[in-house]
């Protein structure tokens, strides 16, 4: 497939690019960035042959299959739309949008024009990830619960730009972190939260956005779902703990882009280091999208996950907010 980027971004530049790349006869074909200048500089420093400013135009080449939206949040929806439109499938960044209800538009519109869309949750990707889900599906810690997700971590420099200080771009760490914490649970769980309570906190980097928050989620299960994310803490270390009524599990330094960290279940037997796959977790994610556009399977994310993701984390800006349990209302697709 020949790839069009939509952003000339930092994802795309450290993992993006060479997911696609990864991928047998895929090629990245063209770039659009809001600035012609930045946008050559961008696609000389990567090698894809066509740059520019207009998406209608680059939309509008019979050789672009595919559209990669990498941009700010807020730009999301427009982008995908059109792209939709032009008839090309189309993987985008989470947050899908700015709302569940504008991520719903895009889910409708790929599918009334037949095209694939999905969304770039990159940690159910993982290796790490999907063996602790087969532990749990395989009964290996029993019923499960409780989750713990520790994913506060610190936002490096070079991210510390509309991330920090834009809401209007999408910027905070909800839509940025709780956001794939959302969909880790829904991977693990097989299940939708069905309600949350929240804090919220500007602890040293947010600017008018929060850079950290801890909740709780209801599960229909009865499970019980700790997440804590943050921009501003430097040794944290990330990570993922369930514990059934057989057994827990213990994930060090997963919540991460990189196929690395450790896996530990801890059972009456005994403790076991479980082995995962670690085949890169981008490439894993567009080789499933490309699988996908061939009629052979789903995306790993879909457009449902991204909108029930993005729902998810909205629903927790809004306990923490309000300091209300939010019961969370799914739009329909
Ligand atoms: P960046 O800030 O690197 O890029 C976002 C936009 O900012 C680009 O589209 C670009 O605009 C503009 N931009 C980039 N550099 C400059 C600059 N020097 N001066 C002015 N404008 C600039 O964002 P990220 O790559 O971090 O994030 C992009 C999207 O990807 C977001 O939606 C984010 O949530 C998502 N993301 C997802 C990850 C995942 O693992 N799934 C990980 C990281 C991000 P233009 O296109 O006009 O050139």
């Amino acid at each position: 497939m020949r790839w069009t980027l939509v952003g000339a971004s930092t994802i795309a530049a450290e993992y993006m690019i060479a997911a696609f790349r990864a991928q047998p006869g895929d090629e990245v074909h063209r770039l659009v960035s809001s600035s012609a200048e930045r946008g050559a500089a961008y696609a000389a420093k990567h090698g894809i042959p066509h740059s520019g400013t207009s998406l209608s135009e680059a939309l509008a080449d019979p050789e672009t299959d595919a559209v990669y939206i990498s941009t700010t949040n807020e730009k999301h929806l427009a982008e995908a739309m059109a792209a939709i439109a032009a008839g090309k499938h189309v993987l985008c960044e989470k947050p899908l949008a700015m709302t569940p209800d504008e991520a719903v538009q895009m889910v409708r519109a790929a599918e009334a024009a037949g095209v694939t869309f999905a969304t770039n949750h990159h940690l159910r990707c993982s290796g790490s990830h999907r063996a602790i889900r087969d532990l749990i599906r395989a009964g290996r810690i029993g019923r499960v619960l409780s989750v713990r997700l520790f994913h506060a971590v610190h936002l490096p420099p070079h991210l510390q730009g509309w991330r920090i200080d834009n809401p209007a771009a999408g910027g905070g760490v909800i839509p940025d972190i709780t956001v794939h914490d959302a969909d880790v649970t829904r991977f693990l769980l097989d299940e939708d939260p069905v309600s949350v309570v929240a804090q919220m906190n500007a602890s040293g980097m947010g600017q008018g956005v929060e850079d950290s928050v801890m909740s709780v989620w209801t599960m229909p299960s009865g499970a019980m779902v700790f997440s804590h994310e943050s921009f501003t803490h430097p040794f944290a270390g990330s990570g993922l703990e369930v514990h059934g009524t057989e057994g827990s599990i213990f994930a060090r330094g997963v919540m991460t882009q990189r196929p690395v960290g450790e896996v530990e279940l801890i059972t009456a037997r005994g403790s076991e280091t479980v082995p995962y796959s670690v085949a890169d977790l981008y490439a894993t994610g567009v080789a499933e999208f490309v699988a996908a556009v061939q009629g052979k399977g789903q995306p790993a994310a879909t457009g449902a996950d991204g909108v029930k993701s993005l729902t998810i984390a909205l629903a927790v800006r809004e306990a923490a907010r309000t300091g209300q349990r939010q019961t969370i209302s799914y739009p329909k697709i």
